[in-house]
């Protein structure tokens, strides 16, 4: 860890370029870097000093990112072991103080929302999922599975650490079982419905942890109706509602998604043969389709990764919510969602309101949710926000 410690190192912003540090941003783009003072080897620690010498923060620099620094704080204190179990500490507080722990499924570190920079480290019962997208971090791995073993005892860890954000950072994917052994089969309990979670070859961590409140509020509005799934993976709230009565139909691109899902079906005493599964673009399922539905669920992969897909992935949105709500039921409800970091709140609500008018439907805003608690957004850093849900009365 020590070692990771460069103190030598120095790193000045260009003059005028501190504000966002002193607005306790945790990215430094390496446009507002004046000079590196004295040797280091990527992914050290640093400090990081205002033009005329003034300490702001201590970070991750990495010389071939665009973020060329990660902050890990802005006080002049040492970055050891002790720093990285408070950190940890911190995060498991904010988990217990939490009412949504009626699931042995949440994220426990979340990466700048947790004040720690390329680290995601979620739970299934006793195992955990750790995804590391920062060099520094990377370079911590050693000390944060030890860290991760003393306090949690976990039966096993899986690191997935994969995606395009890796290669930005100079680091190769990582997947595979880092230390124990799994289980044959890993069940989860969310708001008392049973999961099956693929951590090793599942998207992402294996679940979608982020979907949690919104799965309990769809289960209660489609209670007893006809629900389409649109971008279902594993039936998440394909499930949820057919719990309450709904008959669902769950359509998504990925097969071993499907499988799951028809698995989590019968895990909870409901009969799959009841249900839809469609194995296709959700894109052209709409073109044929000529059901209708009283809920929709959209929630669609990130269609704009970088801002240079804004146009492209803004149509998309676009297109899809309009074919959603010309096929519901007059009162019927639309659960749209958006996870790209780049389009706003506001955008997204532009986006919906041009699909709203193409439909020729009636459109109302009745609800607005983000992230779980266990997703924290760190005010500072608003890029951390990137789930964005609109809850729609279509008439
Ligand atoms: N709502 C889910 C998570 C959705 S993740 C839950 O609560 O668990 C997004 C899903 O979209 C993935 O399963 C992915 O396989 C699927 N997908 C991506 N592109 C697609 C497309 N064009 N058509 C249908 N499904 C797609």
């Amino acid at each position: 860890m020590d070692k990771n410690q460069n103190l030598k190192c120095r790193v000045y912003l260009k003059k005028g370029r501190d504000k966002s540090v002193r607005n306790y941003h945790p990215w430094i783009f390496s446009g507002a870097v004046q000079k590196v003072n004295g040797s280091f080897n990527p992914g050290d620690i640093v400090g990081v000093y205002s033009n005329e010498g003034q300490f702001l923060a201590k970070g991750f620099l990495n010389p071939g990112s665009q973020i060329r620094i990660r902050i890990l704080t802005f006080e002049d204190e040492s970055i050891d072991d002790q720093f990285l179990h408070n950190r940890l500490t911190q995060a498991l507080q904010l988990r217990m103080h939490s009412p949504f722990l009626h699931t042995t499924a949440y994220r426990i570190i979340n990466g700048d929302g947790d004040y720690m920079p390329g680290l995601i480290v979620d739970c299934y019962n006793d195992i955990l999922v750790m995804q590391i997208f920062s060099l520094g971090m990377h370079r911590l791995r050693r000390h944060l599975m030890t860290l991760l073993k003393s306090v949690f005892k976990p039966a096993a860890i899986v690191e997935r650490s994969e995606g395009s954000a890796l290669a930005e950072e100079g680091l190769s994917a990582e997947n595979g079982i880092i230390y124990g052994e799994l289980p044959n089969k890993i069940i989860i309990q969310e708001n008392n419905i049973r999961y099956v979670v693929d951590v090793l070859n599942g998207q992402k961590t294996g679940f979608f942890l982020d979907q949690r409140d919104n799965r309990l509020r769809i289960s209660a509005l489609a209670e007893n109706k006809r629900l389409l799934n649109c971008f279902s993976y594993t039936g998440g709230f394909s499930v949820a509602a057919a719990q309450k009565g709904a008959s669902t139909t769950s359509v998504d691109v990925s097969a071993s998604a499907l499988e799951i899902a028809k698995q989590n079906f019968s895990l909870n005493g409901l009969e799959s043969s009841k249900h839809e599964f469609v194995e296709m673009n959700a894109f052209n399922y709409f073109s044929g389709n000529k059901d209708v539905y009283e809920v929709i669920v959209l929630d669609p992969p990130a269609f704009i990764k970088k801002r240079s897909h804004l146009p492209r992935g803004a149509r998309a949105y676009q297109e899809i919510n309009k074919q959603a709500l010309q096929i519901l039921e007059p009162e019927g409800i639309l659960l749209s969602c958006s996870c790209s970091a780049h389009v706003s709140w506001e955008l997204f609500q532009k986006i919906l309101f041009s699909a709203a008018k193409e439909s020729g439907r009636k459109v109302r805003i009745i609800g607005k949710f983000s992230q779980p608690l266990d997703h924290p957004v760190n005010i500072y850093h608003p890029e951390g926000e990137y789930l964005k849900s609109f809850l729609l009365s279509v008439h």
